[in-house]
């Protein structure tokens, strides 16, 4: 493909995409197809002889189309939310063109630079403590993780660095495997102190947990992975409170903050991140190096290379404005309380946990059995999809806002579909029920 072609199918896949967010809602949000499907639709080997855009594109909506689940359809209430927007999209195509590889500041500048002002403007959102951001010293700052699993990990992996080093300085004759073998991470069944857990988007107290962690030098770490958008809106602000004992903070802007995946913010103490993940081999050296105002991104992360993902938090960020996102972020949340008020007038139901943002968790009264039923009629109809959750051993269904275009409409429509399924799983249950005892 060269330049030209390049030009007319580009603006071909635009439409295509236009076209197919544009009109997702009327596709069935959870695919027809048993595991397998896809194998037998395609060669078993890659093809000798080029091949055609047009060939590759009618399999697109042929073989691809029928197994996809579609997110960003509004019927989709499962897990949380990833990001979609048009502005991230266009980041991600110019992204992919410069296609540097930026793990040194040398490596391509702007890709640094520009990544370091963008965690200071999300963190300055956010009102995070000084000591996150990198501001005009370069002292402390934030950087671009693919995911909030990468971030736990490498402040895990960071805080058994720093007390390495720390017993090590007191007591030079101790190995560092004599230290590891005795550390200790603390953690909850809802893994890391959190704000907003996967199952329910309930709240880990920083001001309880953090002052314990100071006193016992321990490293805190704080995954905020869904609700950390909303702290942009200076109603739900006060969740954050704490996190100024943290050591380390995470948040995913690609699950409610439109930028499309993979972009996970985190913040952590400069000195301590680079302390962890040092590597200079010579081919890597440049002469900025120890200026300390220059990132080098490579030392606070798993992988050498690294995309230039702060592109598209810029172009979300200016065509949206802070004003913007914040409408979008209130908006999901009046949807959510609008489902738990339609939920609550119906007794039969129950609501299972504080809603706080954009999650519902809710249940039929009655046993886990019934429940698991329900689920399994609702996502058996594919009109909407769900996912459910277990909360002290209680069988409990999710509904989380998730698409970018859902409204009113779609979220009563999704509870008279809910409705309807209740109603036909508990007359089920009735007819079972009354079977036994005759
Ligand atoms: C979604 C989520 C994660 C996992 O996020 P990844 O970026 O996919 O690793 C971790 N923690 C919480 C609280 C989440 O909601």
């Amino acid at each position: 493909m060269n330049a030209s072609e390049f030009r007319r199918r580009g603006k071909e896949m635009v439409d295509y995409v236009a076209d197919y967010l544009e009109g997702i809602e009327g596709r069935q949000v959870f695919p027809d197809v048993d595991p397998g499907y896809l194998r037998p639709l395609i060669p078993t080997t890659a093809p000798q002889e080029p091949e055609t855009f047009e060939a590759i594109i009618e399999d697109v909506e042929k073989i691809i189309m029928p197994g996809v689940t579609h997110w960003h359809s509004p019927y989709f209430f499962a897990y949380f939310p990833t990001a979609s927007s048009y502005p991230a999209m266009l980041a991600d195509m110019l992204c992919g063109a410069i296609g540097c590889i930026g793990f040194s500041w040398a490596a391509s500048p702007a890709c640094t630079e520009l990544e370091t002002v963008m965690m200071d403007w999300l963190g300055k959102m956010l009102q995070l403590p000084e000591a996150f951001l990198a501001g005009e010293a370069g002292e402390g700052g934030g950087v671009i993780q693919g995911t909030a699993s990468e971030a736990t990990l490498v402040a895990l992996l960071a805080a058994r660095t720093k007390v390495t080093r720390r017993l090590q300085a007191a007591s030079p004759e101790l190995t560092q495997a004599a230290i590891m073998e005795k550390l200790v991470a603390y953690a909850s069944d809802q893994v890391v102190a959190t704000l907003g857990t996967t199952s329910c988007c309930s709240f880990d107290n920083l001001l309880e947990v953090g002052p314990i962690c100071h006193k016992e030098g321990l490293w805190l770490h704080v995954d905020a992975a869904y609700a950390g958008s909303a702290f942009i809106c200076p109603e739900f602000r006060h969740l954050l409170n704490g996190v100024e004992f943290a050591d380390s903070f995470n948040f995913n802007p690609h699950k409610w903050l439109l930028v499309n995946f993979d972009c996970s913010a985190m913040w952590v103490k400069r000195t301590d991140l680079t302390g962890a993940f040092r590597l200079d081999p010579v081919y890597l050296r440049h002469s900025h190096q120890d200026s300390g105002l220059i990132t080098d991104y490579r030392h606070w992360q798993l992988p050498l290379g690294r995309r230039f993902r702060s592109l598209k938090m810029w172009f979300v960020f200016r065509m949206y404005g802070v004003k913007g996102l914040q409408a979008y972020i209130r908006k999901h949340v009046q949807l959510s309380h609008a489902f738990e008020a339609l939920v609550r007038q119906d007794t039969r139901f129950e609501i299972c946990a504080e809603v706080i943002l954009g999650l519902v968790c809710f249940r039929l009264k009655g046993s886990n059995k019934l429940n698991e039923a329900l689920l399994e009629s609702i996502n058996s109809a594919k009109k909407i999809h769900l996912v459910p959750c277990s909360l002290r051993d209680r069988f409990v269904l999710r509904f989380a806002i998730c698409s970018r275009t859902v409204e009113l409409a779609h979220v009563q429509l999704a509870w008279e579909h809910i409705q309807e399924m209740a109603a036909t799983v508990l007359r089920a249950q009735g007819e079972e029920k009354a079977e036994i005892k005759n």
